[in-house]
């Protein structure tokens, strides 16, 4: 079963056991986006709903920006039962396609850190303006001025040149847009300067970063990528993601055990609004995880202090 297709059967009869079964029953999301990049939610909206929701331990990760976390640190201090993971997603590449790396616990006052974010943000201006062009091109009339305005101040991605789509009515949904013009063999696609893994692992844990591998599935290559960034540092895997089926799960979970990767995940939260969008507390993984990616928080911390 392909991810469409998945997507289709949640919308299929829906035994009645299950559509009582609370909705919201994970207690950690360790995978959130806000409007530090391409999330429509402010850190403290965000923050409010995990909180809300009854979830224990979460984190932030904009890609290649940290700004939304002091924000998001402000507003967990109300909720005391909440703990807040500081974490970034970087996006790299490989031959065949793209593999997400998040870091957990970067250090975000390295100024050193900061000024790499600013750069891979540079490069998605220029990169999101090149794809607006080209949409120009084919006759998509979107104005490169109101990307800007949706992306708000925030790391452009394209998830707002999406938008901006979709408010002209060229496309229904995001993803349609995704599908027909800025996926990665999309007419109006254009590339960026990426790292490779090879290069964000050592990058992230220079920086104080727990590094994690985000969404395997689609990043492909499983096993024999994940065992060459377990030897250069890797920490963990993405298991308990998104529309991830339970044949899935228990696949990623061996694998996780089998190369010593602390089994992560969560809901990649943007706040879309689309149909079937997982949101938090639908998916993540079991406490003992967090409480395990915690310790390796405060060893990795002990060992840069001594
Ligand atoms: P970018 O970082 O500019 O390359 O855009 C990648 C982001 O676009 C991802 O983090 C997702 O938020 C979003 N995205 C990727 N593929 C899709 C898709 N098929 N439909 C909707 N959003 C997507
Ligand atoms: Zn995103
Ligand atoms: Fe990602
Ligand atoms: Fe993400």
């Amino acid at each position: 079963m392909n991810g469409e297709e998945f997507k289709a059967s949640r919308h299929a009869v829906i035994p009645q056991a299950e559509a009582q079964a609370p909705r919201y029953q994970a207690q950690v999301d360790l995978h959130l986006h806000t409007t530090a990049s391409d999330g429509r939610l402010a850190p403290q909206e965000l923050v409010r709903l995990v909180a809300q929701r009854g979830l224990k331990v979460v984190a932030i990760t904009d890609h290649d920006s940290t700004a939304g976390l002091a924000e998001a640190r402000a507003e967990a201090a109300l909720h005391p039962g909440l703990t807040l993971v500081p974490g970034v997603e970087l996006s790299t590449d490989i031959p065949s396609s793209e593999v997400h790396l998040l870091g957990y616990f970067v250090d975000e006052e390295s100024q050193e850190f900061q000024q790499l974010l600013e750069h891979f943000r540079h490069g998605r201006e220029v990169r999101a303006r090149r794809m607006v062009e080209k949409l120009n091109e084919l006759g998509i009339q979107i104005a490169w001025e109101r990307v800007v305005e949706l992306a708000g101040g925030g790391a452009i991605g394209r998830p707002h040149i999406a938008q901006a789509m979709v408010e002209r009515g060229y496309v229904t949904y995001p993803q349609d847009a995704f599908a027909r013009y800025i996926g990665r063999n999309g007419p109006a696609y254009v590339e960026r300067e990426k790292l490779t893994p090879e290069e964000a692992v050592p990058l992230l844990i220079r920086h104080g970063g727990l590094p994690v591998l985000a969404h395997p599935i689609e990043s492909g290559n499983g096993e024999p990528l994940l065992t060459a960034l377990k030897q250069i540092g890797l920490v963990g895997v993405e298991v308990y993601y998104g529309h991830y089926t339970p044949e899935q799960v228990e696949l990623l979970l061996g694998l996780a055990n089998k190369l010593d990767l602390v089994p992560c995940g969560g809901s990649d939260y943007h706040a879309l609004g689309t149909p079937g969008e997982v949101e938090p507390g639908m998916v993540g993984p079991p406490l003992e995880v967090a409480h395990r990616l915690l310790a390796l928080a405060g060893g990795r911390r002990r060992q840069v202090r001594h």
